[in-house]
């Protein structure tokens, strides 16, 4: 017997050990890939409608659990209560709506000579579900959810730093009926049980959701089992403000749209880009708005903002803000034991600084002028990712032109909402491949079958 690998899990808020996940190894994840293929046999023939009854138990479950869930991830992941609990709301509100699947996998019955010609969206099997510490419960739940009503089997491996909620998902699921093996979550280190996902044969899909470094390595190590994957890497959105726009909404807004979650969400409009007419006015307006932004305790209701994830990440987005950076003003954070970092305006900054350029996954917002709409799509689509945007304008005609012309998979116009479960999730560029969410997400966990039925006699 080998000791077991022990992990302590943190509060980001205080620093304080708050539990202790052991960690699985590769004859761990062998047995749970076999415990998953087994149960795949099985699952795939629940009639329709119980997998339907199931999932909705499921559902209930999570919903039942939500406060619990939420309170786990304050202090997990360090996130203010009012986005725990729309967090754990998601995740119920996602596996209720793929709940309606089963009932719904149309095939098609096409017309051919000679025969009946019909087609199925058969279940894939066993697919590996890889997920960050930024939104341990929706990122899961996105994936697991059409995974299980598709008659998929599922592990997920949540990230080292946030494994609760997610063994809490799993535990609600059997709570719930789903049987043993149909969902598993195993807590490892990525290059053991994720990287045990890419190379393992019984795993048929990886879903990847991260860095767009370890995002090539997975889709690289898939290509020699020619198995399929969904990609959500990082991001560098824009913002883009107009001289038309209602500047004070939109000043008042920006930076909910960067610094909630402390800006570790791939989606955060990390460049604000602002017409050259109104830039002066637009930055005098940011700053009370930044400065207005609470930044405390996670556990109080009126916290906006929380802590990074960990020391190790603070450093890295501390590293985008040297000694004579040109801050242009920055808001307040805890002194004191946290993780804690302040909401911080970079202006003016050059657009092949690194804070311009690369993914931060922090509190920080590099702010630029533009001449025009050319100059403003130019700018906002000089970068390899391609996540989200916003746009802000009363001209309706320029919205449309502009959010069609930003190369990102996710725009808003008016608002900075990407995310509704409903709707369709996904990055161009090297922000991601294929989407999850809205009505089109079972699409990447089932694959196509086309059978013939000869009538000659
Ligand atoms: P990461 O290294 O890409 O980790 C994401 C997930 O992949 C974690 O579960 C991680 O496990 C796992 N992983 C790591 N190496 C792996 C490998 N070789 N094979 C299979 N799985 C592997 O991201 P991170 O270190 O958490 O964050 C680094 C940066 O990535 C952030 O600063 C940010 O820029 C970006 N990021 C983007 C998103 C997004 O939503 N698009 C989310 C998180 C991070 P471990 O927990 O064991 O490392
Ligand atoms: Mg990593």
């Amino acid at each position: 017997m080998t000791e077991p690998d022990l992990f302590e899990v943190v509060n980001p808020a205080t620093e304080e050990v708050i539990t202790t996940v052991e960690l699985a190894g590769l004859a761990e994840t062998d047995a749970a890939v076999a415990r998953a293929r087994a149960a795949f046999d099985t699952w795939r023939r629940v009639a329709p409608a119980d997998r339907a009854r199931l999932l909705r138990a499921f559902a209930a479950a999570v919903d039942a659990d939500r406060e619990h869930l939420a309170a786990l991830e304050v202090a997990n992941a360090g996130h203010t209560i009012g986005n725990a609990r729309w967090e754990a709301g998601n995740a119920r509100d996602v596996i209720d709506y793929y709940a309606a699947a089963p009932e719904r996998l149309f095939g098609r019955q096409i017309p051919v000579a000679g025969g009946v010609d019909i087609t199925f969206q058969e279940p894939i099997g066993v697919v590996g579900v890889i997920v960050p510490w930024n939104f341990p419960m929706p990122i899961a739940a996105w994936a697991l959810a059409p995974a299980l009503a598709a008659g998929n089997t599922v592990i997920v491996k949540p990230a080292e730093l946030t494994p609760l909620t997610a063994l809490r998902l799993g535990e609600l699921a059997l709570s719930a009926g789903i049987p043993e093996g149909v969902l598993q979550i195993l807590p490892g280190r990525g290059p053991v049980v994720g990287q045990s996902f890419v190379t393992h044969p019984d795993v048929r899909k990886v879903v990847f959701t991260g860095s767009t470094r370890v995002g090539k390595e997975i889709m690289a190590g898939c290509a020699a089992q020619v198995k399929p994957v969904t990609l959500e890497l990082g991001g560098k959105s824009a913002n883009i403000v107009f001289a038309d726009a209602d500047l004070a909404k939109a000043a008042a807004t920006a930076p909910y749209a960067v610094f909630d979650n402390a800006g570790q969400d791939c989606c955060a409009r990390s460049r604000i880009l602002v017409e050259a007419s109104v830039f002066e006015d637009f930055l005098a307006l940011l700053e009370p708005a930044v400065r207005g932004v609470r930044v405390g305790d996670p556990a109080d209701e009126k916290t906006e903002m929380g802590p990074l994830i960990s020391a190790a990440h603070r450093a890295r987005v501390a590293s985008y803000v040297p000694d004579g950076a040109a801050v242009a003003f920055r808001g307040a954070a805890p002194e004191g034991p946290g993780f804690w970092y302040p909401p911080t305006v970079l202006a003016p900054v050059r657009h092949d600084d690194r804070a311009f350029t690369e993914e931060i996954f922090g509190p920080v917002v590099a702010v630029v002028p533009f001449r025009d709409e050319q100059d403003a799509l130019r700018i906002a689509n000089a970068t390899e990712y391609g996540l989200s945007g916003s746009v802000w304008t009363r001209d309706v005609g320029r919205a449309l032109r502009v959010a069609r012309g930003v190369e990102a998979g996710n725009l808003s116009v008016n608002s900075h909402s990407s995310v509704r479960y409903t709707t369709p999730f996904g990055g161009f560029k090297q922000s991601g491949l294929g989407r999850e969410l809205g009505p089109d997400a079972l699409d990447a966990f089932t694959q196509t079958k086309n059978v013939f039925i000869s009538t000659e006699e």
